[in-house]
Protein backbone atom coordinates (compact mmCIF):
# COMPACT_ATOMS: atom_id res chain seq x y z
CA UNK A 1 0.00 0.00 0.00
CA UNK A 2 1.74 3.36 -0.72
CA UNK A 3 2.78 5.60 2.13
CA UNK A 4 -0.09 8.02 2.63
CA UNK A 5 1.35 10.19 5.43
CA UNK A 6 1.62 13.78 5.03
CA UNK A 7 4.19 15.43 3.47
CA UNK A 8 5.75 18.31 5.47
CA UNK A 9 7.72 19.70 2.61
CA UNK A 10 4.65 21.06 0.70
CA UNK A 11 3.92 23.19 3.76
CA UNK A 12 4.49 27.05 3.86
CA UNK A 13 6.11 27.96 7.41
CA UNK A 14 2.67 29.21 9.09
CA UNK A 15 1.43 25.96 8.42
CA UNK A 16 4.02 23.81 9.42
CA UNK A 17 3.83 26.00 12.72
CA UNK A 18 -0.08 25.42 12.37
CA UNK A 19 0.63 21.84 12.47
CA UNK A 20 2.75 21.51 15.60
CA UNK A 21 0.78 23.52 17.67
CA UNK A 22 -2.30 21.47 16.68
CA UNK A 23 0.21 18.16 18.04
CA UNK A 24 0.40 19.71 21.02
CA UNK A 25 3.67 21.67 21.06
CA UNK A 26 5.02 24.93 21.03
CA UNK A 27 4.74 26.99 17.76
CA UNK A 28 8.86 27.46 17.34
CA UNK A 29 8.84 24.02 16.23
CA UNK A 30 7.12 24.44 12.99
CA UNK A 31 9.96 27.14 11.97
CA UNK A 32 12.85 24.67 12.85
CA UNK A 33 11.65 21.95 10.99
CA UNK A 34 11.03 24.23 7.96
CA UNK A 35 15.18 25.53 8.63
CA UNK A 36 15.59 22.22 8.24
CA UNK A 37 14.47 21.25 5.26
CA UNK A 38 14.42 24.48 2.74
CA UNK A 39 17.76 25.95 4.40
CA UNK A 40 19.96 22.73 5.51
CA UNK A 41 18.66 20.56 2.89
CA UNK A 42 18.00 17.79 6.25
CA UNK A 43 15.01 15.50 5.08
CA UNK A 44 15.88 12.60 8.06
CA UNK A 45 13.80 13.62 11.36
CA UNK A 46 16.43 11.96 13.14
CA UNK A 47 18.98 14.46 11.92
CA UNK A 48 16.91 17.69 13.21
CA UNK A 49 19.21 17.51 16.54
CA UNK A 50 17.89 20.88 18.05
CA UNK A 51 14.10 19.48 18.06
CA UNK A 52 13.27 16.90 21.10
CA UNK A 53 13.71 12.97 20.76
CA UNK A 54 10.07 12.10 21.55
CA UNK A 55 8.71 15.00 18.67
CA UNK A 56 10.90 13.58 16.32
CA UNK A 57 9.61 10.41 16.74
CA UNK A 58 5.71 11.75 16.74
CA UNK A 59 6.79 13.22 13.49
CA UNK A 60 8.82 10.24 11.64
CA UNK A 61 5.34 7.96 12.65
CA UNK A 62 3.03 10.72 11.71
CA UNK A 63 4.77 12.29 8.47
CA UNK A 64 7.34 12.42 5.71
CA UNK A 65 9.03 15.13 3.99
CA UNK A 66 9.22 13.90 0.18
CA UNK A 67 11.93 14.93 -2.28
CA UNK A 68 11.91 14.34 -6.05
CA UNK A 69 14.29 11.70 -6.55
CA UNK A 70 17.53 12.11 -9.11
CA UNK A 71 17.03 9.66 -11.99
CA UNK A 72 19.23 10.94 -14.37
CA UNK A 73 21.70 13.97 -14.42
CA UNK A 74 23.14 15.08 -17.65
CA UNK A 75 25.75 17.54 -18.72
CA UNK A 76 25.70 19.70 -21.85
CA UNK A 77 29.07 20.06 -23.16
CA UNK A 78 28.02 24.22 -22.25
CA UNK A 79 27.74 23.27 -19.06
CA UNK A 80 24.04 23.09 -18.54
CA UNK A 81 22.87 20.20 -16.30
CA UNK A 82 19.55 18.28 -17.04
CA UNK A 83 17.67 16.38 -14.15
CA UNK A 84 14.95 13.54 -14.36
CA UNK A 85 13.84 13.71 -11.56
CA UNK A 86 11.02 10.97 -10.16
CA UNK A 87 8.05 11.96 -7.52
CA UNK A 88 6.58 9.93 -5.14
CA UNK A 89 3.88 8.67 -7.60
CA UNK A 90 6.27 7.64 -10.26
CA UNK A 91 5.73 10.58 -12.49
CA UNK A 92 8.60 11.96 -13.82
CA UNK A 93 9.80 16.04 -14.52
CA UNK A 94 12.63 17.82 -15.86
CA UNK A 95 14.72 20.92 -14.18
CA UNK A 96 17.51 22.13 -15.51
CA UNK A 97 21.02 23.99 -14.28
CA UNK A 98 22.30 26.73 -16.67
CA UNK A 99 25.28 28.51 -15.76
CA UNK A 100 26.60 31.71 -16.48
CA UNK A 101 23.95 33.90 -18.41
CA UNK A 102 25.68 35.74 -16.04
CA UNK A 103 24.12 34.41 -12.95
CA UNK A 104 23.41 30.98 -12.16
CA UNK A 105 19.72 30.33 -13.19
CA UNK A 106 17.35 27.32 -12.39
CA UNK A 107 14.61 26.31 -14.61
CA UNK A 108 11.89 24.28 -13.22
CA UNK A 109 8.59 22.73 -13.71
CA UNK A 110 4.83 23.50 -12.31
CA UNK A 111 3.03 20.47 -14.12
CA UNK A 112 3.71 17.37 -15.41
CA UNK A 113 3.42 18.20 -19.23
CA UNK A 114 1.22 20.95 -20.32
CA UNK A 115 -2.70 21.54 -21.33
CA UNK A 116 -1.47 24.54 -23.58
CA UNK A 117 -0.60 22.58 -26.46
CA UNK A 118 1.82 25.45 -28.10
CA UNK A 119 2.12 24.38 -31.58
CA UNK A 120 5.93 24.85 -31.58
CA UNK A 121 6.38 22.85 -28.04
CA UNK A 122 7.56 19.38 -27.20
CA UNK A 123 6.31 19.61 -23.95
CA UNK A 124 2.64 21.07 -25.52
CA UNK A 125 2.60 17.34 -27.34
CA UNK A 126 2.75 15.87 -24.19
CA UNK A 127 -0.67 17.10 -22.79
CA UNK A 128 -1.15 17.56 -19.12
CA UNK A 129 -0.66 15.19 -16.98
CA UNK A 130 -1.29 16.56 -13.91
CA UNK A 131 -0.03 19.33 -11.37
CA UNK A 132 2.83 19.85 -9.35
CA UNK A 133 2.36 20.18 -5.45
CA UNK A 134 3.73 23.16 -4.02
CA UNK A 135 6.08 20.95 -2.32
CA UNK A 136 7.10 19.15 -5.73
CA UNK A 137 7.56 22.78 -7.40
CA UNK A 138 9.83 24.29 -4.61
CA UNK A 139 11.45 20.45 -4.00
CA UNK A 140 13.37 20.94 -7.53
CA UNK A 141 15.37 23.92 -6.45
CA UNK A 142 16.38 21.83 -3.40
CA UNK A 143 17.36 18.89 -5.14
CA UNK A 144 19.23 21.02 -7.74
CA UNK A 145 21.32 22.95 -4.88
CA UNK A 146 21.71 20.36 -3.23
CA UNK A 147 23.24 18.33 -6.50
CA UNK A 148 25.11 21.27 -6.95
CA UNK A 149 26.47 21.92 -4.09
CA UNK A 150 24.67 25.58 -4.31
CA UNK A 151 23.20 25.84 -1.29
CA UNK A 152 24.93 28.63 -0.13
CA UNK A 153 25.59 30.31 -3.32
CA UNK A 154 22.63 32.58 -5.02
CA UNK A 155 20.74 31.73 -7.96
CA UNK A 156 18.18 32.71 -10.22
CA UNK A 157 14.80 30.85 -10.80
CA UNK A 158 12.55 30.68 -13.99
CA UNK A 159 9.16 28.95 -14.01
CA UNK A 160 9.91 28.13 -17.71
CA UNK A 161 10.13 23.87 -17.31
CA UNK A 162 7.53 22.11 -18.40
CA UNK A 163 3.65 23.28 -17.62
CA UNK A 164 1.98 26.68 -17.31
CA UNK A 165 2.76 28.13 -13.86
CA UNK A 166 -0.52 30.22 -14.14
CA UNK A 167 -2.34 26.88 -14.66
CA UNK A 168 -1.43 25.58 -11.66
CA UNK A 169 -1.70 29.22 -9.28
CA UNK A 170 -2.23 27.80 -5.89
CA UNK A 171 1.00 25.85 -5.81
CA UNK A 172 2.53 27.78 -7.67
CA UNK A 173 2.21 30.61 -5.26
CA UNK A 174 2.92 28.69 -2.27
CA UNK A 175 5.83 27.78 -4.31
CA UNK A 176 7.38 30.93 -4.33
CA UNK A 177 6.53 31.18 -0.62
CA UNK A 178 8.49 28.59 1.07
CA UNK A 179 11.76 29.41 -1.57
CA UNK A 180 11.47 33.05 -0.95
CA UNK A 181 10.55 33.09 3.09
CA UNK A 182 13.70 34.08 4.85
CA UNK A 183 13.82 30.88 7.24
CA UNK A 184 14.07 29.03 4.07
CA UNK A 185 16.49 29.37 1.05
CA UNK A 186 15.35 33.07 1.26
CA UNK A 187 15.54 33.53 -2.47
CA UNK A 188 14.66 36.85 -3.55
CA UNK A 189 11.80 37.73 -5.50
CA UNK A 190 13.87 39.68 -7.89
CA UNK A 191 15.80 36.89 -8.42
CA UNK A 192 12.23 34.68 -9.93
CA UNK A 193 10.56 35.23 -13.49
CA UNK A 194 7.09 33.65 -13.73
CA UNK A 195 6.86 32.74 -17.62
CA UNK A 196 3.63 32.70 -18.71
CA UNK A 197 1.37 32.38 -22.14
CA UNK A 198 -1.26 34.50 -20.46
CA UNK A 199 -3.99 32.89 -18.49
CA UNK A 200 -5.67 35.88 -17.84
CA UNK A 201 -7.97 35.73 -14.63
CA UNK A 202 -5.34 34.33 -13.10
CA UNK A 203 -2.54 36.69 -14.20
CA UNK A 204 -5.20 40.11 -12.64
CA UNK A 205 -4.55 37.49 -9.20
CA UNK A 206 -0.94 37.47 -9.42
CA UNK A 207 -1.13 41.37 -9.59
CA UNK A 208 -2.49 41.84 -6.44
CA UNK A 209 0.30 39.18 -4.91
CA UNK A 210 2.59 40.32 -2.19
CA UNK A 211 5.58 37.81 -3.27
CA UNK A 212 5.76 39.35 -6.68
CA UNK A 213 8.13 37.43 -9.33
CA UNK A 214 9.41 39.35 -12.67
CA UNK A 215 7.10 38.28 -15.05
CA UNK A 216 7.34 37.23 -18.62
CA UNK A 217 4.91 36.81 -21.28
CA UNK A 218 4.88 34.10 -24.40
CA UNK A 219 3.79 36.76 -26.84
CA UNK A 220 4.98 35.00 -30.04
CA UNK A 221 3.01 36.54 -32.50
CA UNK A 222 1.15 39.92 -33.44
CA UNK A 223 -1.91 39.09 -34.72
CA UNK A 224 -4.96 37.55 -33.25
CA UNK A 225 -5.25 34.89 -36.07
CA UNK A 226 -1.76 33.62 -36.28
CA UNK A 227 -1.91 33.85 -32.19
CA UNK A 228 -4.76 31.36 -32.29
CA UNK A 229 -2.65 28.80 -34.13
CA UNK A 230 0.31 29.27 -32.79
CA UNK A 231 -0.54 29.64 -28.79
CA UNK A 232 -4.35 28.31 -28.53
CA UNK A 233 -4.93 30.03 -25.46
CA UNK A 234 -5.40 33.43 -27.26
CA UNK A 235 -8.86 31.99 -28.51
CA UNK A 236 -10.25 32.42 -24.98
CA UNK A 237 -7.94 35.02 -23.76
CA UNK A 238 -7.03 37.42 -26.72
CA UNK A 239 -3.76 38.90 -27.94
CA UNK A 240 -5.41 42.89 -26.97
CA UNK A 241 -6.65 41.50 -24.04
CA UNK A 242 -3.57 40.20 -22.75
CA UNK A 243 -1.45 43.41 -23.65
CA UNK A 244 -4.53 45.68 -21.92
CA UNK A 245 -3.37 43.14 -18.87
CA UNK A 246 -0.05 43.90 -19.27
CA UNK A 247 -0.32 47.88 -19.14
CA UNK A 248 -2.59 47.31 -15.70
CA UNK A 249 0.29 45.10 -14.49
CA UNK A 250 2.12 46.72 -11.50
CA UNK A 251 5.89 46.70 -12.87
CA UNK A 252 7.83 48.33 -10.11
CA UNK A 253 10.48 50.71 -10.83
CA UNK A 254 13.51 50.15 -13.05
CA UNK A 255 11.93 46.73 -13.98
CA UNK A 256 10.25 45.52 -16.90
CA UNK A 257 8.03 42.78 -18.57
CA UNK A 258 9.97 40.83 -20.95
CA UNK A 259 8.20 38.87 -23.96
CA UNK A 260 9.38 36.24 -25.43
CA UNK A 261 9.09 35.75 -29.05
CA UNK A 262 9.41 32.28 -30.85
CA UNK A 263 11.22 33.19 -33.83
CA UNK A 264 9.59 30.36 -36.69
CA UNK A 265 11.20 30.89 -40.20
CA UNK A 266 9.07 32.49 -42.55
CA UNK A 267 6.03 32.40 -39.95
CA UNK A 268 6.56 35.43 -37.37
CA UNK A 269 9.58 36.83 -38.39
CA UNK A 270 9.14 39.07 -40.66
CA UNK A 271 10.21 43.22 -41.16
CA UNK A 272 6.23 43.49 -41.16
CA UNK A 273 6.04 41.12 -37.91
CA UNK A 274 8.85 43.19 -36.17
CA UNK A 275 6.76 46.70 -37.00
CA UNK A 276 3.63 45.55 -35.69
CA UNK A 277 5.45 44.23 -32.18
CA UNK A 278 6.55 47.79 -31.48
CA UNK A 279 3.34 49.57 -31.82
CA UNK A 280 1.76 46.52 -29.72
CA UNK A 281 4.46 46.98 -27.23
CA UNK A 282 3.49 51.02 -27.22
CA UNK A 283 3.14 52.39 -23.72
CA UNK A 284 4.16 49.11 -22.15
CA UNK A 285 7.08 48.90 -19.83
CA UNK A 286 8.77 46.14 -21.46
CA UNK A 287 11.61 44.58 -23.53
CA UNK A 288 11.49 41.88 -25.83
CA UNK A 289 13.33 38.35 -25.89
CA UNK A 290 13.73 36.56 -29.17
CA UNK A 291 14.25 33.04 -28.81
CA UNK A 292 15.20 30.93 -32.39
CA UNK A 293 13.22 27.85 -32.92
CA UNK A 294 14.53 24.79 -30.59
CA UNK A 295 13.85 22.46 -33.63
CA UNK A 296 12.47 18.93 -32.81
CA UNK A 297 11.00 15.97 -34.40
CA UNK A 298 7.48 16.05 -34.55
CA UNK A 299 7.60 20.33 -34.83
CA UNK A 300 6.48 21.30 -37.73
CA UNK A 301 8.57 24.37 -37.83
CA UNK A 302 12.22 25.35 -38.80
CA UNK A 303 14.29 28.27 -36.89
CA UNK A 304 15.30 30.99 -39.04
CA UNK A 305 18.77 32.46 -39.61
CA UNK A 306 21.05 34.58 -38.01
CA UNK A 307 20.76 37.01 -40.57
CA UNK A 308 16.47 36.95 -39.94
CA UNK A 309 17.04 37.14 -36.18
CA UNK A 310 19.47 39.76 -36.37
CA UNK A 311 17.25 41.83 -38.57
CA UNK A 312 14.13 41.74 -37.00
CA UNK A 313 16.05 42.50 -33.65
CA UNK A 314 17.69 45.20 -35.53
CA UNK A 315 13.94 46.94 -36.41
CA UNK A 316 13.12 46.72 -32.48
CA UNK A 317 15.94 48.31 -31.71
CA UNK A 318 15.55 51.09 -34.21
CA UNK A 319 12.40 51.52 -32.55
CA UNK A 320 13.55 52.42 -29.44
CA UNK A 321 12.62 48.28 -27.93
CA UNK A 322 15.33 46.75 -25.71
CA UNK A 323 15.54 43.45 -27.44
CA UNK A 324 17.84 40.49 -26.55
CA UNK A 325 18.24 36.91 -28.61
CA UNK A 326 18.29 33.63 -26.03
CA UNK A 327 21.04 31.73 -26.69
CA UNK A 328 19.93 28.21 -26.63
CA UNK A 329 21.38 26.12 -24.11
CA UNK A 330 21.80 22.18 -23.03
CA UNK A 331 20.63 21.71 -26.64
CA UNK A 332 22.79 18.70 -27.14
CA UNK A 333 21.14 16.94 -24.07
CA UNK A 334 17.47 18.62 -25.08
CA UNK A 335 17.55 21.16 -21.69
CA UNK A 336 16.64 23.42 -24.18
CA UNK A 337 13.23 26.00 -23.97
CA UNK A 338 10.42 23.98 -24.91
CA UNK A 339 12.22 20.49 -25.56
CA UNK A 340 11.00 19.03 -21.98
CA UNK A 341 9.10 16.14 -22.38
CA UNK A 342 9.61 12.93 -19.94
CA UNK A 343 9.83 9.34 -20.94
CA UNK A 344 6.75 8.15 -18.57
CA UNK A 345 4.46 10.49 -20.69
CA UNK A 346 5.88 8.96 -23.79
CA UNK A 347 4.94 5.49 -22.62
CA UNK A 348 2.05 5.82 -20.99
CA UNK A 349 -1.31 6.67 -22.30
CA UNK A 350 -1.03 9.99 -23.96
CA UNK A 351 -1.78 13.35 -22.03
CA UNK A 352 -5.09 14.98 -21.81
CA UNK A 353 -5.48 18.76 -23.43
CA UNK A 354 -7.99 20.61 -21.24
CA UNK A 355 -11.40 20.56 -22.93
CA UNK A 356 -12.11 24.50 -21.93
CA UNK A 357 -9.34 25.75 -23.33
CA UNK A 358 -9.91 24.50 -26.75
CA UNK A 359 -13.36 26.39 -27.78
CA UNK A 360 -12.35 29.29 -30.89
CA UNK A 361 -14.60 31.46 -29.35
CA UNK A 362 -14.04 35.01 -27.86
N1 LIG B 1 4.45 27.57 -20.10
C1 LIG B 1 5.20 28.74 -19.88
C2 LIG B 1 6.58 28.47 -19.33
C3 LIG B 1 7.33 27.31 -19.93
S1 LIG B 1 7.88 27.43 -21.60
C4 LIG B 1 5.28 29.57 -21.13
O1 LIG B 1 5.00 29.07 -22.20
O2 LIG B 1 5.61 30.75 -21.00
C5 LIG B 1 9.24 28.58 -21.51
C6 LIG B 1 9.51 29.31 -22.84
O3 LIG B 1 10.03 28.41 -23.83
C7 LIG B 1 8.26 29.93 -23.44
O4 LIG B 1 8.45 31.25 -23.84
C8 LIG B 1 8.04 29.03 -24.63
O5 LIG B 1 7.28 29.66 -25.61
C9 LIG B 1 9.43 28.71 -25.06
N2 LIG B 1 9.49 27.59 -25.99
C10 LIG B 1 8.65 26.53 -26.08
N3 LIG B 1 9.02 25.71 -27.07
C11 LIG B 1 10.12 26.25 -27.64
C12 LIG B 1 10.97 25.85 -28.70
N4 LIG B 1 10.78 24.72 -29.37
N5 LIG B 1 12.01 26.65 -29.01
C13 LIG B 1 12.25 27.80 -28.33
N6 LIG B 1 11.48 28.20 -27.30
C14 LIG B 1 10.42 27.46 -26.96
FE1 LIG C 1 2.90 24.84 -22.26
FE2 LIG C 1 4.65 26.85 -22.31
FE3 LIG C 1 4.94 24.71 -23.93
FE4 LIG C 1 2.97 26.45 -24.39
S1 LIG C 1 5.18 26.86 -24.51
S2 LIG C 1 2.79 24.21 -24.40
S3 LIG C 1 2.40 27.00 -22.31
S4 LIG C 1 5.05 24.73 -21.70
Amino acid sequence: MPDSKPDLAGLEQHELERELVRLGHPRFHGRQIFQWIHKRGVTDFALMTDVGRELRQQLAEGFRILTPEVVRKERSSDGTVKLLLRLADGKQIESVFIPDTPSQTFCISTQVGCAMGCAFCLTGKMGIDRNLTPGEIAGQVRVLAAELKMLDVRFNIVLMGMGEPLHNYDATMAALRILTDEHGLAVSPKRITLSTVGVLPALEKLATEPVMPNLAISLHSTTEDQRDMLVPINRKYGLKELLDACRRFPVKRRERITFEYVMLDGVNDTPDDARRLVRLLHGIRGKVNLLPLNEAAGIPFERPSDDRVNRFAQILSDHGVTVSVRKSRGRDIRAACGQLITESSRTNAPGRRLASLMPVSR
